[in-house]
C-alpha cells in the first residue's frame, strides 16, 4: 500500500478536470466511535486496488479527467469546518466540476451541498443513511452529524431530499419531521419492495433537474461496511447502493462518501467506498458521453 495519497487515476490538472476529489479529515461530531478523519486517505489508498477498465461501461477510468485537491486543513469546530468546505467547493461547482467529497463524519455533507450555487438548476438530494440525521441540534451542536439531513433540508427544501435506508431514528425526529415532511424510505421497505421499485419511488419524488448523492457508509449493512462510527444492522447491500448511483448518474452533479472509519476496517469498507466513487465516475461519464 505504498501508493501516493491521491485518488486513483487523478492525473488531471484542476483546470482540465471534470471530477475533483476533496478529503475532509474531520470527525469531531462523531457520537459513538471516532476515526472517520482517517477515511479520505484510506479510501484513496484502496482506490488503486481496481482495474482502470470498467467492465460494465467499457470505459477506461485512467482516461477520466480527475483531479485530487488533497485534504482540507484540520478544523477546530464544526462551524469552522462548514465554512472551510463551503469555501473550497463554491468555485468548483461554478466551474462546472463534479465534486467527490470524502469524509470525515457526516457533518461534512451539508456544506458540500450548501456550496452549490444559488440560481443554478435546482438540486435534489438522495441521502443514504441508517439514521435520519434530523435533529435540530445534538449535544449543543446544530452542525453535528446527527443534524445533517435537517441542515440540507434548510438549503434545498424538504421536498427535494429523500433519505434511503433508514432504520434508526428517535421519536423526536419523527415528530419534528411530521410538520416538515422530508420523505424517507426505510431499509425495511427497501427489503420488502426491492431496490428498483424503491429507487423509482425516490426519483419520482425528486423533480429537480439535478441530483446529489450523500452516502453515509452506515446505510450499508455492517456485514459489508463494518468500519463506521455507528454501525446499524439490517442495512442495504453494496449492490443496492451501486444501483442508486447508476440510476442517479444522468442527473448527478456531486457525491460525498462519509463515515468510513479505518481504525475498524479490515480494508473492505474502504475498498467499497472507493469502488462506489469509481462507479459514480464511470456512470456519470457514460451518461455524459451518451448525450
Ligand atoms: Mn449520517
Ligand atoms: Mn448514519
Amino acid at each position: 500500500m505504498a501508493r501516493p495519497t491521491t485518488f486513483a487515476d487523478a492525473s488531471s490538472s484542476y483546470d482540465e478536470a471534470d471530477f475533483v476529489v476533496l478529503g475532509v479529515p474531520f470527525d469531531r461530531t462523531t457520537s459513538f466511535r471516532p476515526g472517520a478523519r482517517f477515511g479520505p486517505d484510506a479510501i484513496r489508498q484502496h482506490s488503486w486496488n481496481f482495474e482502470s477498465f470498467d467492465l460494465e461501461t467499457g470505459l477506461d477510468l485512467a482516461e477520466a479527467k480527475v483531479h485530487d485537491l488533497g485534504n482540507t486543513d484540520e478544523f477546530g469546530s464544526a462551524e469552522e469546518m462548514v465554512r472551510g468546505v463551503r469555501d473550497e467547493l463554491r468555485p468548483l461547482y461554478r466551474a462546472g466540476k463534479f465534486p467527490i467529497v470524502l469524509g470525515g463524519d457526516h457533518a461534512c455533507a451539508p456544506p458540500s451541498v450548501e456550496a452549490y450555487p444559488d440560481g443554478a438548476p435546482s438540486l435534489g438530494i438522495l441521502y443514504l443513511d441508517a439514521h435520519l440525521d434530523f435533529r435540530s441540534s445534538y449535544l449543543g451542536d446544530a452542525r453535528s452529524h446527527a443534524c445533517s439531513s435537517r441542515r440540507i433540508v434548510e438549503k434545498v427544501g424538504a421536498r427535494n431530499v429523500v433519505v434511503l435506508g433508514v432504520r434508526s431514528v428517535s421519536r423526536e425526529e419523527i415528530d419534528d419531521n411530521r410538520s416538515i415532511g422530508m420523505p424517507f424510505v426505510t431499509a425495511h421497505e427497501i427489503a420488502r419492495d426491492g431496490i428498483a421499485a424503491s429507487v423509482q419511488r425516490a426519483l419520482n419524488m425528486l423533480k429537480t433537474e439535478r441530483l446529489y448523492v450523500s452516502l453515509d457508509i452506515d446505510a450499508i449493512d455492517p456485514a459489508y461496511a463494518a468500519a463506521t462510527g455507528t454501525p446499524e444492522p439490517f442495512g442495504l447491500t453494496p449492490r443496492d447502493v451501486k444501483y442508486v448511483i447508476d440510476q442517479a448518474a444522468p442527473r448527478l452533479v456531486g457525491l460525498d462518501i462519509m463515515e468510513v472509519s479505518p481504525p475498524y476496517d479490515q480494508g473492505n469498507t474502504s475498498a467499497l467506498a472507493a469502488r462506489l466513487a469509481r462507479e459514480a465516475i464511470a456512470r456519470v461519464l457514460q451518461s455524459r458521453r451518451g448525450r
